[in-house]
């Protein structure tokens, strides 16, 4: 939307084509409806750095639509945004049906003829040009193409790898598509059955064989599969390359700044206070809201005994479960559910300057599409405004 929307202001003529009934399915479930649209780093270099081996590729692009276009492109055509944590930007009106209507709108005035139910079945090029896109048995041509169907995350969308096939088909190097932003599956029941609770501030340890490998403080959301939230999401990636050395053990620790004699303290305090009460009806208490039920069913003991009844070791049971609840990864949840996949074309076959393919002068290939890995917090959606851009500018 944003390459055809720029196509056509520079006065070309556009036909956009969508296989869906309508365009933008995956962009009005972006940010849960909310849309992280980009993100406010403010050093480029630092904003750079967080799309991996593609830092260098992307410093052109970024300079010609980077963060502060992004601000007064949307904000220009009447959708202001806001800053929110961790420099995440969403529209003022936190809706993302409302960054779409901003597309349209710059697609209209630009009279993009746009054609859905228009699903594009193959794309002929030879000797370094494109010549026609097939839809429905009728052949399409142009003087230029841009490619922007997407990854393989949310399938349901449209973005089903299709450019992909034929990129490869055309001899484009493409790499495999595999989840990355994406939650963890989990083994052990009591991770499910808080399914909807999410923890901030605790810490959470993956382990291989005992040993400590990732760890990082951040919020958790808990699912019916496993775990999720922003800070899974973006350690999947690496919590995939463990999943490869053995079984991968996590420990959630809901108290880390607090270490274990001072949370014993405190506990113990609390239990002197409390000494004729059950500890099932004191613990909703001491755990974050929410837990107490499922520390309950991972404590060895009965938890109806009075608090007085609690022996020592019994008291350092509930403590340990606290500063660090154990969970089994099974592994990555599928392409369904992750935000975005990573794999798709080899920058090294793009100019970065256009967006132009090294094998076909006429190609233009953006968004997800691009091998491009990078964390969520709106670096995506940058991503596809900024490549989206640069191709309809040079298209
Ligand atoms: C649940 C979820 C939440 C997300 N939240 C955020 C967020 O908050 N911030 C952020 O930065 N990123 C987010 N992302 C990622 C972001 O949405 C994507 O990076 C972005 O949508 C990619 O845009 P694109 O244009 O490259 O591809 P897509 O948005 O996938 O669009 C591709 C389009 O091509 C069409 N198409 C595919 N094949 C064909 C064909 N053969 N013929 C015709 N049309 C075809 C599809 O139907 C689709 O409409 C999220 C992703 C998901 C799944």
């Amino acid at each position: 939307m944003m390459a055809a929307g720029t196509a056509a202001s520079r006065g070309r003529k556009v036909l956009l084509l969508e296989k869906n009934k309508r365009l933008g399915a995956k962009l009005i479930i972006s940010g849960g409806g909310r849309c992280n649209l980009t993100n406010a780093e403010e050093s480029v270099d630092f904003l750079l750095s967080n799309y991996g081996k593609a830092k260098g590729f992307l410093h052109s692009s970024f300079s010609q639509f980077g963060v502060k276009d992004t601000f007064n492109f949307f904000a220009g055509l009447g959708l202001p945004l806001v800053v929110q944590a961790r420099k995440r930007v969403f529209p003022k009106s936190e809706k993302a049906t409302d960054v779409f209507m901003v597309l349209e709108k710059y697609m209209q005035a630009g009279g993009v003829r746009i054609k859905c139910l228009s699903e594009v079945d193959g794309i002929a090029g030879k000797h370094g040009k494109i010549h026609h896109v097939c839809v429905n048995g009728e052949k399409i041509s142009a003087d230029s193409f841009i490619i922007a169907t997407g990854g393989k995350s949310h399938p349901e969308t449209g973005s089903t790898g299709d450019g992909f096939k034929w990129l490869h088909q055309l001899g484009h190097t493409v790499v495999d598509a595999n989840p990355t932003i994406v939650p963890l599956a989990v083994k052990e029941k009591w991770v499910k059955s808080l399914s909807g609770v999410s923890l901030s501030a605790i810490k959470v340890t993956f382990f291989v064989d005992g040993k400590s490998k990732i760890k990082k403080k951040g919020k958790i959301l808990f699912t019916h599969f496993g775990v999720s939230g922003p800070m899974i999401l973006n350690l999947a990636g690496r919590v995939n390359k463990l999943l490869h050395e053995g079984e991968v053990k996590m420990e959630i620790d809901c108290f880390p700044d607090t270490d274990l004699g001072a949370l014993d303290k405190r506990v113990t305090n609390f239990f002197n206070i409390n000494k004729n009460k059950s500890l099932n009806n004191i613990l909703p208490e001491i755990c974050p809201a929410g837990l107490a039920k499922s520390i309950m069913q991972l404590l060895s003991f009965n938890t109806e005994a009075k608090v007085h009844s609690v022996t020592r070791d019994q008291r350092k049971e509930i403590v340990h479960l606290l500063k660090a609840l154990p969970a089994t990864v099974t592994g990555l949840m599928g392409a369904d559910r992750a935000v975005i996949t990573d794999g798709g074309v080899s920058i090294k076959e793009i100019d970065g300057k256009t967006m132009r393919s090294r094998l076909y002068d006429n190609l233009f290939i953006t968004g997800d599409m691009l091998h491009i890995s990078r964390p969520s917090g709106g670096y995506s959606l940058q991503l596809c405004w900024t490549t989206g851009y640069v191709a309809g500018i040079n298209a």
